[in-house]
C-alpha cells in the first residue's frame, strides 16, 4: 500500500476516534491502517528520557527486554542540561549537578564508562570565590548570621535521628499508616520542635524548587533529603570528572538509537491501556495490551508493549494522551508543584569570582520569599553566571511566564547592582540560555497526605499494566530515583515479561 495512503488511512483513523468522542476509539488503532515499518512492538514502552526514563530503559534492555523510549525533545536528559560555551569548547551544567555516592550510581556511570569524582575535589586551588548575602527585592547586602560548623552537625544529628523513625522512607513515599502528626507538620515547625535551626539555610540551598521550604509538610523536605543525603554532606558527592554530566545521555542515547529503543522529537497522542472494565483491550492484543499512536518526525507510528512505564510528572493536564481512569484522575489532581528555572548570563556586572546568594533581613533563618532568585554563581567560564529562579507551590502546573521569570532576574540583578556600586558594574545583563524546569516538585498538600495520598498514588503501580517513576513518584533527586527505580519498579515491570 502506498505509504500517502497509509496516512491517510491513520489520519482517518483519529478522526473517526475524535468524532466518537474518545480519544482513543480502538479503529484508529487498527494495525492494517500502519505498514510494518511504522509498528513498533516492544516489551515495555517508556514515555519520557529523562533521569528516570533512561536509567529504566537501560536496566531493562541490560535483562534483555526489549523496549522504546518515547521522548518528546531531541535529546535525553531531562533535568540535566549542559551548554557548552562555543569560545572555549567549556562545559557548563546548568541542571543535574551533583550524586550521591552509591553502588546504583557508580554502577550505572561504571557501565557507561564514565569516570566520577567528588564534586569539587579538582577545584583549582588559585580561584577563590567569595560568596555575598543580597536581598534581590531591595539590591541591599543582607547580614547573615551563619550557626557554627559543630552546630550545624549537631542539628543535622537530631534531624537524622527523626529520619531514622521511619526508615520506610528510604525506599520511597512509603508513610505509616495512620501517617504521624511530625511528617505533615509544616517544616518550619518541625525544625522547632527538634532544634534544627542550624540546618535549616543548608538544606534550603541543597534542595531549591520546592516551594517555601518552612510552610510545607516535613515529609515533603524529608523526600529529598533522607538519610542517604544526610551521610553525602560528610562524604561528598559525586559529579563527572568532566564536567559535562550530560555525558550519560549522549551515551545513553547512541546506545538506544542503535538498538531502535529511542523515538527523539516524540509523544504520544492517543493510547489504550487495558482495565478490567474496558472494551478496549481485544482478544488480539492480550500479549501487547498497551497500544500508543506516537508522533515522531517520520510520521505517525503504532507501538503495541506488553507493558507501560510513565515517568513525566503526573499532573493529569500532561497525562491527557493516556486516557486516565476517573480514578487514576482523581489522584493525581490533587497534586500541586513549584516551578524552578536556571539560566546562563553574560555582561551582569558582577565580579567573576563573587557567587550571590539570595537572604532576606527579616525572615526566619533569612530565607526570602518567593518568587525569586536562589541565587547566582559564577559559572566555570569566566564573564559567565548561573541564575536560579524559583516560583511557589500552586496548583496551576505553570505558576509563571518565562517572560516573567526573565524579567525578574534581570530586575534583580539590576537592582543588586544599582544597590552596590562599589561592588557591581552597571551593565545590560544578557541570557545566553534560559531553561524551565516548571512544573517542578510535585507533591501533595499535608491534609491529602495524612489522608494516605501516597499509599493511594503507589497502588496505581502495576495496575493497567501501567507502571510509574520519576521526580513525581521518589524525589527531585536521582540517585533516589535510581535506587527507587531499580527497587520498587523495575521487578514489577519485569514480573512475567
Ligand atoms: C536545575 C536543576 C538542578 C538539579 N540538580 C540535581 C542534582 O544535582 N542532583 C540530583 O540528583 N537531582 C537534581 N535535580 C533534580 C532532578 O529533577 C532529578 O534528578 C531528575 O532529573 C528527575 O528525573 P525525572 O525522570 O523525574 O525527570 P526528567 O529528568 O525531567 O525527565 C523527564 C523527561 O520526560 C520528557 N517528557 C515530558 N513530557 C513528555 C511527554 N509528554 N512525552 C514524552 N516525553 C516527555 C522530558 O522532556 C524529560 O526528558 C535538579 C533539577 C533541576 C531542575
Amino acid at each position: 500500500m502506498p505509504s500517502n495512503l497509509l496516512s491517510t488511512l491513520s489520519l482517518l483513523g483519529i478522526l473517526v476516534a475524535q468524532s466518537c468522542g474518545s480519544p482513543s476509539h480502538p479503529s484508529a488503532f487498527d494495525r492494517s491502517h500502519f505498514s510494518e515499518a511504522d509498528t513498533i512492538t516492544r516489551d515495555v514502552a517508556i514515555i519520557g528520557g529523562g533521569s528516570g526514563g533512561t536509567y529504566s530503559a537501560i536496566c531493562l534492555k541490560d535483562k534483555g527486554k526489549s523496549v522504546l523510549v518515547i521522548e518528546k525533545k531531541g535529546r535525553l536528559g531531562g533535568h540535566t542540561e549542559t551548554y557548552i560555551d562555543p569560545a572555549t569548547g567549556i562545559p557548563i551544567d546548568i541542571g543535574v549537578q551533583i550524586w550521591h555516592n552509591v553502588s546504583v550510581v557508580t554502577d550505572y556511570f561504571k557501565r557507561f564508562d564514565i569516570p566520577l569524582i567528588v564534586s569539587g575535589s579538582d577545584s583549582n586551588p588559585n580561584i577563590t570565590i567569595s560568596q555575598g548575602n543580597y536581598d534581590f527585592r531591595t539590591g541591599q547586602p543582607v547580614n547573615v548570621t551563619s550557626p557554627s560548623a559543630a552546630e550545624v552537625s549537631a542539628a543535622f544529628a537530631a534531624y537524622a535521628a527523626q529520619l531514622e523513625k521511619y526508615p520506610e522512607l528510604n525506599n520511597g513515599m512509603f508513610l505509616p499508616n495512620p501517617v504521624p502528626e511530625d511528617l505533615v507538620l509544616p517544616f518550619g515547625k518541625f525544625v522547632k520542635k527538634y532544634h534544627l535551626e542550624a540546618a535549616v539555610r543548608t538544606m534550603y540551598q541543597y534542595n531549591p524548587g520546592l516551594g517555601d521550604i518552612l510552610t510545607g509538610p516535613t515529609v515533603e523536605q524529608m523526600r529529598v533529603f533522607g538519610l542517604s543525603l544526610v551521610s553525602q554532606l560528610s562524604t561528598g558527592f559525586l559529579t563527572t570528572a568532566h564536567h559535562n554530566n550530560s555525558e550519560l545521555y549522549t551515551k545513553a542515547t547512541a546506545e538506544l538509537l542503535s538498538t531502535s529503543s529511542l523515538l527523539l522529537n516524540s509523544t504520544v497522542t492517543h493510547s489504550i491501556r487495558p482495565s478490567s472494565n474496558s472494551s478496549h483491550s481485544s482478544p488480539t492484543n492480550t500479549t501487547h495490551p498497551i497500544q500508543l499512536l506516537v508522533s515522531t518526525p517520520s510520521g505517525q507510528k503504532l507501538i503495541l508493549a506488553k507493558k507501560l512505564l510513565i515517568t513525566i510528572p503526573t499532573r493529569p493536564e500532561l497525562l491527557t494522551p493516556f486516557s486516565l481512569s476517573p480514578h487514576e484522575s482523581h489522584i493525581f489532581s490533587k497534586l500541586i508543584n513549584a516551578g524552578y528555572y536556571t539560566s546562563i548570563l553574560r555582561t551582569t556586572g558582577i565580579p567573576s569570582t563573587l557567587s550571590l546568594s539570595a537572604a532576606a533581613p527579616s525572615t526566619p533563618y533569612n530565607i526570602p520569599a518567593l518568587p525569586g532568585l536562589y541565587g547566582i554563581q559564577p559559572a566555570p567560564v569566566p564573564g559567565l553566571h548561573i541564575a536560579y529562579y524559583g516560583t511557589p507551590l500552586s496548583p496551576s502546573l505553570y505558576t509563571a511566564s518565562d517572560a516573567e521569570v526573565r524579567a525578574n532576574i534581570i530586575a534583580g540583578i539590576k537592582r543588586v547592582q544599582a544597590a552596590n556600586p562599589s561592588v557591581f558594574n552597571a551593565t545590560e545583563p544578557e541570557f545566553v540560555v534560559y531553561s524551565s524546569h516548571a512544573p517542578f516538585y510535585l507533591q501533595a498538600r499535608a491534609r491529602d497526605t495524612q489522608e494516605g495520598f501516597y499509599a493511594e498514588m503507589y497502588a496505581l503501580q502495576g495496575e493497567r499494566r501501567t507502571w510509574w517513576t520519576g521526580a513525581s513518584w521518589r524525589a527531585q533527586d536521582s540517585s533516589d530515583i535510581w535506587r527507587y527505580t531499580a527497587g520498587v519498579v523495575l521487578p514489577g515491570v519485569l514480573e512475567g515479561l
